[in-house]
């Protein structure tokens, strides 16, 4: 069997610099992070042995320091957690500011704003709290229960698959094709570098094994990209969730992980298949 990485794989920088500063506040005086630094259990199991506290209600923080994740916030929640006299760690992405300051200046010159992303994503959440107007879409029925606007501001949500944003964004402009449909492209870089990476490997394996928690909308986003070219893709947390079953000794094995998973977590897993004999010990 032949095991090979994705050319780009695992924790972005977005995330990588708010854990290490997560460790480092949470070293010097009691943290809380608002809502999930990330959507991985170890990674958030490690926080909570540090006594570093998450917590997805402001109401419910009891520390003065306050961490606000890669995902970002809106302006609103910013001041609130302002008006409690908290001091506010800021963890935001620059790439996930990139988005917001986007859609601001779409919102700004008068564009309905539209968010292409998930309902109730903590990062699709801080982008249009400040926009009560504004309208979340993932698919086809989606645009097609929006009403007449002349004008449409487009941005994305960081993660979401370049292949949905285009369709998309075309559709949008099928759908009303005498309306201004102005798009702003906010996937950000390692969320492409991923994806395209996935589908190389995809095409040049047998099966591919996706690293990451099951709650990571990116790792999930990957799952999908992935099997549209290779049908034997498994998810999995951790190198113990590998099943013998999924593999043949003539395979090419390929390895990928969502931009929350740890780097240990992804050299377990190639340790265990390259270990691999027709059976796990
Ligand atoms: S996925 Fe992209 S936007 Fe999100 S934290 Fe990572 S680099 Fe930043």
């Amino acid at each position: 069997m032949t095991v090979i990485r994705a050319h780009h794989l695992g924790m972005c920088f977005g995330v990588r610099d708010a854990l290490s500063l997560a460790q480092s506040e949470g070293a010097r005086r009691p943290l809380t992070i608002l809502g999930e630094l990330v959507h991985n259990p170890t990674v958030l199991e490690n926080l909570r042995k540090a006594g570093i506290h998450t917590e997805p209600e402001l109401s419910a923080v009891r520390t003065e320091a306050v961490m606000i994740t890669a995902h970002g916030v809106s302006d609103r929640r910013l001041a609130a957690v302002r008006e409690r006299g908290h001091q506010i760690v800021e963890a935001t992405c620059p790439l996930v500011h990139v988005a917001h300051r986007a859609l601001r200046s779409l919102a700004e010159a008068g564009h309905h704003p539209v968010v292409i992303g998930r309902k109730g994503h903590v990062e699709v959440n801080g982008l249009v709290e400040d926009y009560p107007e504004a309208s979340v879409v993932l698919s086809e029925a989606d645009i097609d229960a929006l009403r007449w606007r002349s004008s449409f501001g487009v941005v994305t949500q960081t993660t979401q698959p370049v292949t949905r944003v285009r369709s998309l964004v075309d559709h949008l402009r099928r759908r009303f094709p005498d309306s201004a449909v102005h798009f702003r492209d906010t996937v950000c870089l390692p969320t492409k570098q991923r994806q395209e990476a996935a589908i190389q490997l995809a095409g040049e394996c047998s099966v591919v094994i996706v690293v990451g928690g099951q709650r990571s909308n990116n790792t999930r986003e990957l799952v999908d990209t992935i099997r549209r070219v290779c049908a034997r893709v498994h998810q999995v947390e951790t190198a113990g969730e590998l099943q013998v079953d999924w593999l043949r000794a003539d395979d090419t094995v390929g390895i990928t992980a969502g931009t929350s998973t740890p780097d240990a977590q992804i050299e377990a897993v190639e340790a265990r298949l390259r270990g691999w004999d027709g059976r796990y010990s």
